[in-house]
């Protein structure tokens, strides 16, 4: 598998956070809690290379032109449990704005299905962020890219915590262009498309349903 445009954040901590979150005796609570402070790890190297701009300020001592983030940036992550990613990243990024974009898989078929989208008037300028713990068959990420360039977006970085090897191919072989940034590259999906060895279905886990 070619794994361009694929980062693979595997930090000593970040490692140690998603062996318990996998673990399917912690409970949703906890797995509330290690999914956001996962997230919360994970932006560091999301936005690594975001460019910035000079802004000069008054210290204490004297004046200089500081750095800050160039751009405005918005979240959007995909229902539903994508919402499990987004307090995590905005604890370090608490200006970012929210859309929401509800994409469902039909267990039938396993196409995915749009059911829900509110995304910020003016979102084609900004940063985006786009949020789903699992990376599987890859069809809510295309459809939620997809989506996401209609509206006028360009810059944009799929952030999940564990992509299947399937779910990389699918969306690099759509949108090339979009790095996907993820903390684990699992074995393979199985027949339902749960990825294994994986930490099943995240939006029951996060729920509690
Ligand atoms: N979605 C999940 O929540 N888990 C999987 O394993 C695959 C898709």
């Amino acid at each position: 598998m070619s794994e361009t445009n694929v980062i693979l954040i595997d930090h000593p901590v970040i490692q140690t956070k998603l062996t318990e979150l996998r673990d399917f005796s912690t409970d949703h609570r906890k797995f509330r809690e290690l999914l956001n402070e996962i997230a919360s790890l994970m932006v560091y190297e999301v936005t690594r290379d975001w460019p910035t701009k000079p802004k000069p300020i008054q210290t204490p001592m004297e004046r200089m032109t500081g750095k800050v983030l160039a751009r405005q940036i918005t979240l959007v992550p995909i229902l539903r449990a994508g919402l499990g990613m987004a307090d995590g990243v905005l604890r370090l990024l608490p200006e970012a704005r929210l859309g929401h974009l509800g994409v469902y898989r039909n267990e039938e078929t396993l196409e995915p299905v749009p059911y829900y989208q509110k995304l910020p008037r003016d979102i084609a300028g900004t940063e985006v962020l786009l949020l789903d713990p699992m990376l599987a068959t890859g069809g809510s990420g295309t459809a939620a890219i997809s989506f996401l360039k209609n509206a006028g977006v360009t810059n944009m970085r799929f952030v999940c915590l564990v992509a299947a090897p399937e779910g990389i191919q699918h969306l690099h072989r759509l949108h090339p262009e979009v790095p996907i940034y993820c903390a684990a590259i699992d074995r393979q999906l199985n027949e339902k498309a749960y990825i294994l060895p994986g930490l099943g279905d995240a939006g029951d886990r996060l729920f509690g349903t």
